[in-house]
């Protein structure tokens, strides 16, 4: 048996089992990442696509994704690799690549715009030391390492990652510890202290999901974006104002098929609430 600290879990995981999040198993007595290089997704993608609007706009990013999660969203747009039944399957069909491999991947598509890799698709961290080997060989190739996350993680997860890592983008899906325990089975107090650490060490982007009728009033954006426009850096400054914030039209999807796809004049009213504190507010899925 062994306890995992990667999330508020804190699984013990038996002997050859795996925890909740399906990708990380106890191995001679010790915690490791059973989805540790396998690969379950790999594409040449825009960084706007990441979503990222303000780390090299323009260029490309080779993007990979594992299998696993430790949040249960049931509305989740990758479900076929993060929880269901699919994601079991393609545990054990993915392929295995190595650090030194997906970095030389990331090498030849310099040519075509590509700036380096992005650990992204299903939740990365749970899988965090494959980005830890991989990020350190990308960089020293010159490139760049973006981590998509849900931010749901101990902050010596990102200690141990950031000097490796230049951008990331987390999702703050919602600002209620109602809506993250009750519909995510996840912990926004964890999230919260993993977005307060990551701005002080990499490029943030930050994206909440609209979903009708869950997170979707006036009020709770204005939390949102209240809390946001408080943030600091390193050295104390607030730089709060100037972290972009991605709000996503929902559609229905996976477990989570009871409505219907957010209204898109809501959307566009929830980011006129966010300018009120935000300098840089983009909608998606519009
Ligand atoms: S990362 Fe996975 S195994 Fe570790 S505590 Fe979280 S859910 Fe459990």
């Amino acid at each position: 048996m062994a306890i995992c600290n990667v999330c508020f879990r804190h699984c013990n995981i038996a002997e050859g089992e795996t925890g909740f999040c399906g990708a990380r198993t106890c191995k001679d007595g010790a915690v490791t990442a059973a989805n540790y290089g396998k690969i379950t997704s790999i594409a040449l993608d825009p960084i706007e696509k990441k979503p990222l609007n303000r780390f090299h706009p323009g260029s490309m990013i080779v993007s990979v994704g594992s299998y696993g999660c430790n949040l249960r969203c049931p509305f989740c747009q990758n479900y076929e690799i993060s929880w269901s039944k699919e994601a079991e399957y393609y545990s054990k069909k993915a392929d295995y690549l190595s650090p030194e491999r997906l970095a030389a991947i990331a090498k030849r598509y310099k040519d075509e715009g590509n700036i380096g890799v992005a650990f992204t698709y299903n939740e990365p961290l749970i899988g965090y030391e494959y980005i830890r080997d991989t990020a350190k060989i990308v960089h020293k190739k010159g490139m760049k390492n973006v981590i998509v996350s849900n931010g749901m993680a101990d902050v010596s997860v990102l200690n141990e990652l950031s000097p490796y890592i230049d951008a990331m983008n987390i999702d703050l899906k919602g600002f209620t510890h109602n809506y993250y325990k009750e519909l995510l089975s996840g912990d926004l107090d964890m999230v919260l202290s993993f977005i307060e650490a990551a701005v002080k060490v990499s490029h943030v982007e930050l994206t909440t999901l609209i979903i009708p009728g869950e997170n979707d009033t006036e009020e709770e954006m204005r939390n949102i974006s209240n809390y946001i426009s408080g943030l600091k850096d390193s050295e104390g400054n607030v730089i709060g104002c100037d972290i972009p914030l991605h709000i996503s039209r929902f559609f229905p999807r996976f477990h989570m098929t009871d409505r219907d796809a957010t209204d898109v004049g809501l959307i566009y009213r929830l980011a006129d609430v966010a300018r009120e504190k935000l300098n840089y507010v983009y909608t998606g899925n519009c």
